[in-house]
């Protein structure tokens, strides 16, 4: 007989899997973290393997999985657009054969499930901010669409097993999101930026630095996921989470560099093909549904996170 709940988490040895296994852990749950390590390390989790309630296990979600949970959190896929589109076609069938997978999972064991959606479903949005009402502008062909369309296509699965099978499902579009564990060659932007001024090289601004993104430090998100697994079941989602507070990536670059005392300067590289000009999330959602919202300002969550980078690099 089990009393604490057995919660599946697939990518929970990567950078936000990492911290979701954490918090379950001391919520008293047994977590069972499956994952390929693509991208994620066994290094992210080693401080949790000493606990009996947890389990790592190697496994690509691409394959059928056999076993008993009460709660699914699928954040298998990788993040990063460096990583993602290192091998598109993989990445398509993480998200999409990965969701029928967990899906098939959840259907039998009547586990619930969340996804870990993206605001990339919003692609390069024309509505400011984004709503969960909005349906997007994604280029269905470009070199994001792998990731994109993937992700998209596992909403739909989502809602259909719940329509189809009754599965109860969970759906939160997820906006950057940042913090320690983040791999130092992750290639995402917060990552890039503080390495580049730790090492005192010059920090890569791509195109003109003025597209926005909104920051969500890593501990505010987690809570945001837990209060959405923890609704009534009627709540189905897509529910946006992310921090408001908007930034133009070149006003995250003088805050790196004022925030690591760093002597890098800014240049400018080109702008990647398809990269969304704005995002910024309307919480609205999550305020009133989940009574959650983030409380980390970004100069507090870089701080944290840059006392991470340095450890790392003084190792
Ligand atoms: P990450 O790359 O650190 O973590 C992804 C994890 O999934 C890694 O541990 C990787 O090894 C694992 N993985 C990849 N393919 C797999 C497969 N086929 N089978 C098993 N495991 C596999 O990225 P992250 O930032 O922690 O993102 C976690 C989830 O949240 C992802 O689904 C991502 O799309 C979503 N998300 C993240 C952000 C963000 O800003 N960090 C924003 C929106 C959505
Ligand atoms: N599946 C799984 N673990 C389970 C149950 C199902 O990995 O515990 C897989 C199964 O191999 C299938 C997918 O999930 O490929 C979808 O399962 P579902 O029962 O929805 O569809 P079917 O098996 O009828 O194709
Ligand atoms: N970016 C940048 N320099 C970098 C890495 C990223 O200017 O070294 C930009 C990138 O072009 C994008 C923004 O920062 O406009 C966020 O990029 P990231 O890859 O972190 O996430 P995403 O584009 O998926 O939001």
């Amino acid at each position: 007989m089990h009393l604490a709940p057995r919660i599946l988490v697939t990518g929970g040895a990567g950078f936000i899997g990492s911290f979701l296994c954490e918090r379950l852990l001391d919520q008293g749950a047994e977590v069972l973290c499956v994952d390929n390590f693509f991208t994620g390390r066994r290094s992210n989790v080693a401080h949790l393997m000493p606990n009996p309630r947890f389990e790592l296990m190697r496994h690509d979600v691409t394959f059928p999985l056999f076993v008993e949970v009460d709660e699914i959190y699928n954040l298998a896929c990788p993040a990063s657009p460096v990583h993602y589109q290192f091998d598109p076609v993989q990445t398509t069938k993480t998200s999409v054969h990965g969701a029928i997978n967990v899906l098939g999972l959840a259907k039998r064991t009547k586990a619930k499930i969340l996804q870990a959606s993206t605001s990339e479903v919003y692609g390069d949005p024309e509505i400011h901010p984004q709503r969960e009402e909005y349906w997007g502008n994604v280029n269905p062909i470009g070199p994001r669409s792998c990731y994109d369309e993937g992700k998209r296509c596992a909403e739909t699965l989502f809602f259909d097993y719940h329509r189809q099978h009754g599965t109860e499902i969970k759906v939160a579009r997820i906006f950057n999101t940042y913090g320690p564990r983040m791999h130092p060659n992750d290639g995402r932007v917060v990552s890039n930026f503080i390495m580049q001024a730790l090492r005192g090289e010059d920090i890569t601004l791509y195109g003109d630095g003025q597209q926005t993104r909104s920051f969500c430090y890593v501990d505010d998100l987690v809570e945001g996921l837990i209060r959405l697994m923890n609704t009534a079941p009627e709540v189905t989602g897509p529910i946006n989470l992310g921090n408001p507070g908007e930034f133009t990536i070149r006003e995250l670059a003088e805050l790196v560099i004022e925030l690591t005392g760093s002597k890098s300067s800014l240049v400018h590289k080109p702008l990647p093909q398809d990269d969304p000009r704005q995002r910024q999330p309307d919480i609205s959602r999550a305020r009133e549904t989940l009574g959650w919202e983030p409380t980390l300002r970004l100069r507090d969550g870089l701080e944290k996170t840059i006392a991470y980078f340095r450890q790392l690099t003084n190792a």
